[in-house]
């Protein structure tokens, strides 16, 4: 998982400042250190870290923190902000002219992940309603034009190919054709190499000048590291880019790269893949990806993946039921069920508020959700709305109906019971629920 080692670290630090009442300088000190070597441990971009700890160092210490009644909250809502500010504060989306066709180039070293997510994009794009065009620039390889057919057709989008011919000539053409055929969108796969090279950046300058691209997005693989955030940073140099692509974040255990991206290249992290198949796609959230970091959870993605996934009158319903805080056991039971549907279990279990963090990836396994389902399905309808009237023969009974232990409904109850405390927290009114979302 993502940030797995980090998020350790923090919440490890936190805990220590958690265990004190009130704090002084020098207890800020210390957590800082230990923030600034979780940061470095997870390969963030030294002068990054160092500013990062100067700035969260320099409020955490302000009168209003150490006077509070939870300093150490207000700590850790400090260093959540300052995560967000480093990641870009908001979604940096796409900027998709008024004029079709919006035309995006796609580049990055040679198995960063380029074809596979110019396939995730075109599916992306066709899930808005757009008709997006796939176009194989990359031709070099001819297993490259091969393999964007291929993903294009999983993802349902036309590929435009000549074959092996100059790829500027090939853009222009794609254009030209998407005009013709009322594609309003245009990807463009371009070659990749293992290393930057000057005749890599002079094609793309070529493909560039001869399209003017509305973005140039650069596809990054975030296993690499600080290699990534380089990458960007020459290829901005050179080329010109308007965003990162950040591949595999879900190999990811450190995640330096999604926190050093921006500072040092002043590009955002546009989207972030998270996985082979071509729905592994998320839209980059600093917000959500500082809660994830936090041990916080990310409800928000995981509705909107339950909105691809789920009819719309559920997710409704779904959406309502957070909101007012009346999320029974049924709920969660019907909740699971389209679980199953959005994706392998370890990538959801870490945006579910007060579980993320606390259950290894090793942990998880499918059995473990027929066991829960097992259990919900030996509770009693009364039961199931109010779990509160669980007692321990209750508890035994379910245990016995399930094939489980009393320990198992224990553990599901105290997890329910933490989901709905993270949920009204969630779903308090206007400024109170942002200020308040995800500090328990
Ligand atoms: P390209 O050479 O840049 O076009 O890279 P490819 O699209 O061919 O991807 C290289 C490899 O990385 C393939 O095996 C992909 O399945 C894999 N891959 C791409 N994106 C992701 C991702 O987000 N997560 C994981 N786990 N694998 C990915």
């Amino acid at each position: 998982m993502a940030f797995e080692g980090l998020s350790d670290k923090l919440a490890a630090a936190f805990k220590k400042l958690k265990s004190k009442g009130r704090l002084n300088e020098d207890d800020i000190k210390v957590a800082m250190r230990e923030v600034r070597l979780a940061l470095l441990e997870a390969d963030v971009n030294y002068k990054v870290v160092k500013d990062f700890v100067k700035d969260v160092s320099a409020r955490a210490v302000g009168a209003d923190v150490l006077e509070s009644l939870t300093p150490a909250q207000q700590v850790i809502k400090i260093v959540n902000e300052e995560l967000c500010r480093l990641m870009g504060s908001e979604n940096a989306r796409i900027n998709i002219p008024s004029k079709p066709p919006c035309i995006i180039m796609m580049c990055g070293l040679q198995g960063s992940g380029k074809t596979t997510h110019s396939a995730k994009l075109a599916k992306h794009f066709r899930s808005q309603g757009h008709r997006p065009l796939l176009v194989a620039c990359d031709v070099y390889r001819p297993a490259a034009i091969d393999q964007l057919k291929v993903v294009g057709a999983k993802a349902e989008a036309p590929v435009f190919e000549l074959g092996q011919i100059d790829p500027v000539q090939i853009a222009q053409k794609a254009v030209a054709h998407a005009k013709d055929h009322g594609n309003d969108i245009v990807i463009l796969d371009t070659a990749g190499r293992l290393h930057i090279d000057e005749e890599l950046m002079n094609e793309l300058k070529n493909i560039k000048s001869a399209v003017s691209p509305n973005e140039i997005l650069l596809v990054v693989d975030s296993m690499t590291g600080q290699d990534a955030v380089n990458v960007a940073q020459s290829f901005d140099e050179t080329l010109g880019i308007d965003g990162v692509i950040l591949t595999k974040l879900d190999g990811d255990t450190r995640g330096g790269a999604a926190l050093s991206v921006l500072a040092v290249t002043g590009k955002p992290v546009k989207f972030a893949g998270i996985g082979e198949k071509l729905e592994d796609l998320e839209p980059f959230h600093p917000e959500r990806m500082a809660s994830r970091i936090l041990g916080m959870g990310d409800v928000l993605t995981l509705i909107e993946k339950a909105q691809t996934t789920i009819d719309e009158k559920k997710t409704g319903e779904m959406m309502n039921k957070l909101k007012e805080s009346s999320f029974d056991m049924n709920d969660l039971l019907d909740y699971m069920s389209q679980i199953k549907k959005m994706g392998p279990l370890k990538q959801l279990v870490n945006m579910i508020p007060g579980v993320s963090g606390k259950i290894k990836d090793e942990d998880i396994d499918d059995r473990q959700m027929v066991r829960l389902e097992a259990m919900i399905t030996s509770m009693t309808k009364a039961e199931r709305e109010n779990p509160k009237i669980i007692n321990p023969s209750r508890k035994r009974r379910i245990a016995m109906g399930s094939g489980t232990k009393v320990e198992d409904v224990n553990r599901l109850l105290k997890q329910f019971e933490m989901m709905q405390k993270m949920m009204k927290q969630f779903g308090g009114k206007g400024g109170k629920k942002k200020r308040r979302r995800g500090f328990p």
